[in-house]
């Protein structure tokens, strides 16, 4: 048993709806178990710039239901550096600030456990990021509201692409890995989904697209993860509009951007960010450290931050197979 009385809390790396659930739900089982809590606004940037609020049970009213982070979030250049690491760890000593909670992404997890490592603060991380790309949990905070936006959006662009016979490539996020891809895509009726976790050769895009475009003579749509190996939709339209055999198809891009990002969470997330901030508190209060909460098979489960980067989190490529049946 850790002996804890401070307990800070931030958002870190991209921002993802669900984050503010999950602060709340820290600060709320913060004080049911008597621990203070405060707010460390920017992320490590404002870890090292001493950017503290007090949090009570009234800071965090009404916030449940709201997308972005009321902590601000940022990247930080100079917690990479010892030197930014050491004021950010005099900026919490003079804070009196004991434990962390850190919510974010894997970079945000690499940074807890060097800093974990070098000044030995507790800290647990909780999976807030909308890529669900991180091992140790089976959904990420943020993932489901993702998922649900780019499944809005792929609805909408379907109308216009279905009035005028138009092949759409929608770009999603997505850079290192295919869950909102994939997903989307099967949720969407995409007739193609291209995601990094897989190879597929311009040929290849290109046989596909003509067969489904001269067979069915309608719409067709197809999702490309962002950080798939061609280089995003727009090379792959650059590719198809070189290609005389697209000539006749009247092609559009779609880049969902920062939409996926943004709105309030989803049911879905609000409940995992609930649990997984309460769980955070409840793995500190037990003497846990360098470690990310997360679910595994509906339970909360702990997984050393190490291991959330260091295995890789694979899709389900029943899924890839079904959106070829399917299409
Ligand atoms: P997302 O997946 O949404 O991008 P993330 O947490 O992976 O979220 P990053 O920008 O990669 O986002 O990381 C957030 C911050 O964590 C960085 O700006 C940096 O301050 C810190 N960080 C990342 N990697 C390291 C590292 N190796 N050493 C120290 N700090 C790091």
């Amino acid at each position: 048993m850790l002996n804890i009385r401070r307990v800070g809390v931030f958002t870190s790396g991209g921002d993802a709806p669900g984050m503010n659930a999950c602060v709340r739900a820290v600060v709320r089982a913060a004080l049911a178990n008597d621990l203070d809590v405060i707010g460390i606004r920017r992320g490590y940037a404002g870890m090292i710039d001493g950017d503290y609020v007090e949090m009570d049970g009234r800071s965090v009213s009404n916030i449940l239901q709201k997308g972005g982070t009321v902590l601000k979030s940022a990247r930080s250049k100079r917690f990479h550096t010892e030197e930014g690491r050491a004021e950010a760890a005099r900026q919490l000593r003079d804070g009196q600030i004991d434990a962390l909670i850190g919510i974010g992404g894997d970079g945000t997890f690499r940074g807890a456990a060097i800093f974990n490592d070098e000044y030995n603060i507790p800290v647990i991380g909780c999976p807030g990021t909308i890529d669900n790309d991180l091992f140790g949990t089976d959904e990420t905070i943020g993932y489901d509201t993702a998922l649900n936006t780019a499944i809005e959006n792929i609805d909408r662009i379907r109308d216009t692409a279905d009035a005028h016979d138009r092949l759409f490539l929608v770009e999603v996020m997505g850079r290192d890995s295919g869950f909102i891809a994939l997903n989307c895509g099967i949720g969407g009726g995409a007739e193609l989904v291209l995601i990094p976790e897989t190879i597929t050769e311009m040929e290849e895009i290109k046989e596909r697209l003509h067969s489904l475009m001269s067979a069915q003579s309608r719409s067709s749509i197809v999702v490309v993860a962002e950080g798939e190996e061609q280089g995003g939709a727009a090379r792959i339209e650059q590719a198809l509009r070189a290609d005389d055999a697209f000539s006749e198809i009247d092609l559009r891009v779609c880049i969902l951007g920062h939409t996926q990002r943004g709105g309030s969470p989803t049911a879905r997330d609000r409940v995992l960010a609930s649990r997984l901030g309460a769980a955070a508190i409840e793995a500190l209060i037990e003497g846990h450290t360098a470690v990310m909460v997360g679910t595994v098979n509906g339970d909360v489960k702990l997984t050393p931050l190490r291991n959330v980067w260091s295995r890789k989190k694979n899709i389900n490529y029943e899924l890839l197979k079904l959106t070829q049946l399917l299409s």
